[in-house]
């Protein structure tokens, strides 16, 4: 990849905090950077405040990767698809908020709900997965994402609870492969799949937890695995069928999301990547359509640009971070 120089690269950006409608990951807003090359495309760097520089730099190869554009050509890797249809993400709320919450992803079929909260007990999941079930319907698909947050038994017991709201498949109900393996095993009688998402990519070896045979699916998240190219090179070496989902990125980084899902041949799970709807206010101008997600070019509306503006020390920290990330690429 043709990297540009530190000029270049922070020769035109915008950091901003974007609020967030219902508490996410622990967050109530959102920062993240969005980059323009003198292309006129943008691109985003949205690695997690927490993210040391080693883990936030591929975040930044795939901005660098959208906003000069970069992308496969047509003869390299073809494209499959221009609609992608996309699936509602229920952050880990009260079983009675769930019809709100969901509402606001206008049409879909496809529901993934947050469990294993630190905090909340199994109960809470099972309120939430059947308010969920209840909401879509029995021709609607549930599936969860525990985030690493069992431990094998633990796993097992609150799978075997929540599998009578027939799961599509359960996304990292543990931490490491080694359980990932085991649940799968224990499992497997009952017909779940076992998605894996952190263990691709924050994985020195994304494609190690399919080799070891511990998932069924993987997540694939194109800003943390370092761009569309980088992205569809571990699909081709794992060999698993893929679930395209966002790293909670504005709409500017959801397009290189698009970008990588209308490369892939078979993509037979609805995507994580409608989750702007998140977001109280979005960066561009024009939302996109969270029931198919279609390509647009990702501008940024620069009056919604300086409302959300952070504030000097943090537009600093940032500009710093993109320059250390930068060097390491
Ligand atoms: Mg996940």
């Amino acid at each position: 990849m043709r990297l540009p120089t530190v000029d270049e690269l922070l020769a035109n950006v915008r950091v901003v905090a974007l609020p967030m409608r219902t508490r996410f990951r622990g967050l109530d807003v959102r920062e993240t950077m969005l980059i323009a090359s003198p292309l006129g495309r943008w691109g985003e760097f949205a690695s997690f405040p927490e993210y040391d520089d080693a883990e936030s730099a591929s975040w930044l190869s795939c901005a660098i990767e959208q906003a000069w554009n970069q992308l496969p050509s047509i003869e390299e890797r073809p494209v499959f698809r221009d609609v992608v249809r996309t699936n509602a993400t229920l952050p880990a709320v009260d079983a009675a908020d769930v019809a709100l919450v969901l509402e606001r992803f206008g049409d879909f079929r496809t529901v993934k709900v947050k469990v294993a909260e630190p905090g909340q007990v199994l109960a809470d999941d099972i309120g939430r997965v059947r308010a969920a079930r209840e909401f879509v319907g029995a021709a609607g698909r549930v599936r969860i994402d525990a985030n690493g947050g069992w431990n094998v038994d633990e796993a097992e017991h609150a799978i075997r609870a929540l599998e009578q709201f027939d799961i599509e498949y359960v996304e990292q109900p543990c931490t490491s492969v080694d359980e990932l393996y085991e649940i799968r095993t224990r499992v497997h009688g009952l017909g779940i799949s076992i998605a894996a998402d952190e263990s691709v990519r924050k994985a020195a070896d994304p494609v190690a937890v399919a080799r070891a045979g511990a998932a069924d699916i993987l997540v694939i998240k194109v800003a943390p695995l370092g761009g569309v190219r980088r992205a569809l090179n571990i699909i081709d070496e794992a060999g698993l069928p893929v679930v395209v989902s966002s790293a909670l990125e504005s709409s500017i980084g959801l397009g290189a999301s698009f970008d990588l899902a209308m490369r892939i041949e078979h993509l037979d799970y609805d995507c994580g990547i409608a989750t702007n709807v998140l977001f109280e206010q979005d960066i561009t101008p024009e939302p996109a359509n969270f029931a198919i997600f279609t390509a647009t070019p990702g501008i940024v509306d620069e009056k919604t640009a300086e409302e959300l503006r952070v504030s000097p020390e943090r537009e600093q920290w940032w500009r710093d971070r993109a320059v250390r990330c930068l060097a390491l690429l």
